[in-house]
């Protein structure tokens, strides 16, 4: 099966059938309108994997999607067209280009936290948007782990884009190992830095490039200088209105200082409570954890006694619903398993330091986030968070949003990743570089050809 859909898909590329800008267009324009004739049954999809608000579906998957469609229909006439580039005088007569040729045949493999698109989150949609904008074959395998969107977008997809070229297969390790076998010309996978490895593996016996959109533990300075209300609320939203905390870009833990850390759990309380009301459990705006291996093992980060203790807020679960309340810690100690490992659900930890500064090294001493985030309205603060502070991407007085800006490439690097994407870096994750030089017959200059006499050595 792998094998086939690879060589049906390297036949449509080498007959050239995905380079036409038309064709990329055709492609994109046929994902908008599946975007929004299928909605409902996005949504509903999206409902059944996680009971995923539909509003959140919507603002995080359903609207993102059909703006990074539009966002590349538009940009692609201008991406397509060779770049110039100064001639070097060492070259002279001779004009020069940059050339963005698709890869050939690509494979994205993704997650399912937000299987759909990505906003928050790109898994599954987004990098398939860059590979047809970059002019490639593609193959999606959308993650087991959320079935209902898995084969949706098996149904969904052959009915709308050019299934000669546009595939998808569904499937778990066993599938996913098969396509891995493959030859692919880049190979974009979305999810842990354990299966990475795998992957990364498989991709260097065919000397294949590999984008990896991994996560880790995403922190977020507060400092008291701040509009606490507002930090607040974007905190909660960007933790419990992203799936439930299952997000990699969802604040991870929070840093602030120890005199600030009692109203800060204050506000915590306050805006949880207005968001979710008083039994969290029953809000039909708060998603459930993915399935029972996952709600496992969340709450048995919270099962150890030196743990249990630091919680300060939440803390109910409903193994039925798969539920879990929003949950608030204080002063967690770091060598436990809450604070070593990403938690991706909805604990919230907050450890304290004295002074805000030494927020910065704590976070160095740690492997590089995919997103980092600070509260401050310290000029200074910000200016040495943004320099001294190695991360995917940052912002400074919200969370997550940073993604939404398709200007902003958004990838992680060291652990949490390798490449990026969004907007016109998706199409550039998916093309070559080619630089062309043209050159006349003209500006022969002697002392390039043999025999090197020592005449023209002293030119
Ligand atoms: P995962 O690594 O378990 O699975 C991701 C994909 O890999 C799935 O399609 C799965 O079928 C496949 N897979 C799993 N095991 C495999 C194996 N042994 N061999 C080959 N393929 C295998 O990740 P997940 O649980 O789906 O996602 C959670 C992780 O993804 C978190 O760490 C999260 O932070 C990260 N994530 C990152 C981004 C990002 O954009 N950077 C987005 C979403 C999720």
């Amino acid at each position: 099966m792998a094998a086939e859909v690879a060589r049906e898909l390297r036949a449509s590329f080498a007959a050239g059938r995905t380079r036409p800008v038309e064709w990329r267009a055709a492609q994109l324009r046929a994902l908008v309108k599946m975007i929004e004739e299928k909605e409902g049954d996005i949504s509903a999809a999206l409902h059944a994997d996680l009971a995923k608000p539909h509003m959140e579906s919507y603002l995080h998957e359903i609207s993102l999607a059909k703006a990074s469609c539009t966002f590349a229909l538009k940009g692609m006439k201008s991406w397509t067209k060779p770049e110039k580039v100064p001639a070097a005088i060492t070259t002279f007569p001779s004009t020069a280009q940059i050339v963005s040729e698709p890869l050939g045949v690509v494979l994205v493999i993704s997650a399912w936290n937000y299987p759909f698109c990505k906003s928050m989150i790109h898994c599954s949609i987004d990098p398939v948007i860059g590979a047809i904008a970059a002019g490639n074959a593609v193959v999606l395998k959308p993650s087991e782990i959320a079935p209902a969107t898995s084969s949706l977008f098996a149904k969904l997809l052959p009915e709308y884009v050019d299934n000669s070229c546009i595939k998808v297969v569904e499937g778990g390790v066993e599938e996913t190992t098969a396509l891995l076998e493959q030859k692919w010309d880049k190979i974009f996978y979305t999810g842990s830095g354990t299966v990475a490895r795998v992957v990364m593996a498989a991709a260097a016996k065919h000397l294949t490039p590999v984008a990896l959109e991994l996560g880790g533990k995403c922190p977020v300075i507060v400092d008291s200088n701040v509009d606490l209300h507002v930090a607040i609320k974007r905190i909660a939203v960007g933790k419990w209105g992203c799936n439930n905390g299952q997000a990699c870009i969802a604040p991870d833990y929070i840093i602030t200082t120890k005199a600030f850390a009692p109203e800060l759990v204050d506000s915590l309380k306050r805006v949880i409570e207005r968001f979710y009301g008083e039994d969290p459990l029953q809000s039909a705006d708060l998603s459930r954890i993915v399935n029972s291996k996952h709600f496992n093992r969340l709450t048995s980060l919270v099962e150890d006694k030196k743990v249990a203790d630091k919680i300060v807020y939440g803390g109910q679960t409903d193994e039925k619903q798969l539920k879990i309340a929003p949950t608030v810690l204080l002063d967690v100690p770091l060598d436990t398993a809450l604070m070593t490992a990403e938690i991706f659900g909805p604990y919230l930890p907050i450890i304290t330091v004295e002074k805000i500064e030494e927020s910065i090294d704590f976070i160095n001493s740690k492997t590089k986030p995919l997103a980092a985030y600070l509260f401050t309205k310290n000029k200074k603060l910000q200016d040495d968070f943004v320099a001294n502070v190695p991360a995917g991407g940052m912002l400074v007085n919200d969370v997550a949003l940073h993604l939404a800006n398709p200007h902003l490439p958004f990838g992680g690097v060291g652990e949490s990743g390798m490449g990026s994407y969004h907007g016109k870096f998706s199409f550039d994750c998916f093309s070559h570089k080619k630089a062309v030089l043209i050159r006349g017959f003209g500006g022969e200059a002697t002392a390039r050809y043999p025999p090197y006499t020592t005449e023209k050595q002293k030119i």
